[in-house]
């Protein structure tokens, strides 16, 4: 069994899953079958139920996890699916053991952090890259932390028991800008830290926030680092501040990163045969030439209006997908973060004038509700490029149905008690449902196309597959009997689930691009593989008048 454990030091946020997701991305275009874990030490179960502004986004992956935003790149920067068993909490951990406690497995046994909780935790790592040449592991939080120390000391006893087995820390080297230098100190303290736990990396990356930094001072840091880490410098290497996020790989490519990594992982014969990659024939390459081009780009704006816009990584997987759909395009794409509460309280659209295009982000609850009525009634009378996803295509049809329609009070049950059309309805499974978490429509559900609509010209087929997260849906009995009018009134119905007639797409017609989606496309966009709706509209985008 192959195993890289990453671990992060100093401070949180250097990137750790990013430059994991680089990593597992360079192996996997080598050759190797591997799988990400993400080890997270909160308590929580699953991110599920925790607010997008305080951790980001919660990542649903195709089998209905609500994961760490972390899984969101490992899969954007690779071509594999992850599974909602890619994402370890301490409170999967806990409760598991707690759940073998009831049941009698310990019987007569104390249960203690050390050997239970930490088995635990082995096992379930074992588990799931057991069928892989290759398992990633990253642990997170910062080493030092009280809540990741579990996961470290079950990983220090797997190196024991598996030789194979990688470490490498993640760390910052601060530029102090009164002297002009780069301190290494608190990556000697981190890496001390590490090792008083029994772990001593193979590997140091560290961050630093200087762009260009003089190779002769690199290789001074590198040197500090490697004699208080007890590593040579080939094994010390760093990342500065890139533009792109996406420039990392080919960063760690150009450092021959992976060669020294596999050296180490595997026997120096069957590396020689696996390191057939060249930098300049990589991917990645061919992203770098893209990015590093992107200057004489036609530049467009597009409004993306939520209500969670004041942290940007709550809405994470739709801004990378756009920025993937943008390099197809071959466009410059800028994102206007417009709070839908800021429309609402102002009644005015100033921020929205001189955009291209208006995404309607999904969301929870009623607040901001009405400022992102009034940007879609705005967007249809004008024909602007719009799209809709999940609580958005909720919105749109709320809005069609009171302004349209003239059904003045057409609202979700979500929103409100009172109203005497819930054009917008509680899913029908939902209502028994009295626990929060994991328990919406999450995950791949079908969606049957109709032929000859915008939605059929997106996808190229009939029957396609996308992740939910919902508990609301258009409401089915008012669709049958107010069908006639609907139609008659230009919004069709292009998407639906063929089981259980659920609606997953509506458009409207003789507009230039007005969709709406129950899913969330963003999910499966990756940067290899761009999401062809973010596609169409970005194209449809760049060529209108
Ligand atoms: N709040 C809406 C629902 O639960 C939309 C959810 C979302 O946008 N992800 O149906």
């Amino acid at each position: 069994m192959n195993l890289i454990f990453i671990t992060g030091g100093v401070i949180s946020s250097l990137g750790k899953g990013v430059i994991t997701a680089s990593i597992a991305s360079i192996l996997e275009e080598i050759g190797f079958k591997l799988t990400v874990l993400k080890l997270d030490p909160y308590l929580n179960v699953d991110a599920g139920t925790m607010n997008p502004l305080e951790h980001g986004e919660v990542f649903v992956t195709f089998d209905g996890g609500e994961t760490d935003l972390d899984i969101g790149h490992y899969e954007r920067f690779t071509n594999i699916n992850f599974s909602k068993k890619n994402n370890i909490t301490s409170g999967q951990v806990y409760l598991n053991v707690l759940e073998k406690e009831r049941k009698g497995e310990f019987l007569g046994q104390t249960i203690q952090v050390i050997p239970h909780v930490t088995n635990e935790i082995k096992n379930q790592i074992y588990e799931r890259v057991k069928d892989f040449d290759l398992g990633i592991v990253e642990i997170g939080g910062t080493v030092g932390d009280i809540e990741s120390l579990p996961f470290l000391e079950a990983a220090r006893q797997i190196k024991i028991e598996n030789p194979n087995t990688l470490f490498i820390h993640i760390t910052y080297v601060p530029y102090i800008k009164n002297t002009g230098e780069l301190k290494t100190k608190p990556t000697q303290h981190s890496v001390r830290e590490l090792r008083s736990i029994g772990i001593q990396p193979d590997f140091i990356i560290f961050r630093t926030e200087q762009k260009q930094i003089i190779p002769k001072v690199i290789q001074d840091i590198k040197n500090k680092i490697a004699l208080f880490s007890n590593l040579t410098k080939n094994n010390i290497i760093d990342i500065p501040n890139l533009k792109y996020t996406y420039l990392i790989p080919y960063k760690l490519l150009k450092n021959k990163f992976h060669k020294l990594l596999l050296k180490l992982l595997i026997n120096k014969k069957e590396s020689r045969k696996l390191i057939t990659i060249k930098t300049k024939d990589s991917r990645w390459n061919k992203i770098k030439i893209f990015l590093s081009s992107t200057k004489n780009l036609k530049k467009f704006s597009l409004a993306i209006v939520g209500k969670y816009t004041k942290l940007k990584d709550s809405y994470k997987s739709l801004s990378e997908a756009l920025f993937h759909s943008a390099i197809h395009n071959n466009i410059n794409l800028n994102i206007k973060w417009v709070d839908s509460e800021k429309i609402e309280k102002d009644k005015q659209l100033s921020d929205l004038l001189n955009v291209s295009g208006i995404i309607i982000a999904g969301g929870f609850g009623s607040r901001g509700i009405e400022g992102k009525l009034i940007t879609i009634k705005w967007a249809r009378e004008n024909d602007i490029p719009i799209l809709g996803i999940c609580l958005g295509l909720q919105l749109m049809f709320i809005e069609f149905c009171r302004n349209i329609l003239g059904i003045k009070d057409a609202s979700s049950r979500e929103f409100s008690s009172k109203s005497n059309n819930f054009v917008v309805e509680l899913l029908e499974n939902q209502k028994q449902i009295t626990k929060l978490g994991g328990t919406m429509r999450l995950g791949n559900y079908k969606c049957k196309i109709s032929p000859n609509t915008l939605a059929y010209q997106i996808y190229q087929s009939e029957e396609i597959e996308e992740r939910h997260r919902h508990r609301y849906e258009i409401n089915l009995s008012f669709l049958k009997q107010y069908q006639k009018d609907i139609e008659k009134n230009g919004l069709i119905i292009s998407g639906i689930n063929p089981e259980t007639e659920l609606v997953e797409i509506i458009e409207m017609k003789n507009k230039k691009f007005f969709l709406g989606v129950q899913f969330h496309p963003e999910f499966n966009s990756r940067i290899f593989n761009p999401h062809p709706i973010f596609n169409f509209f970005l194209n449809t985008i760049k060529n209108q008048t």
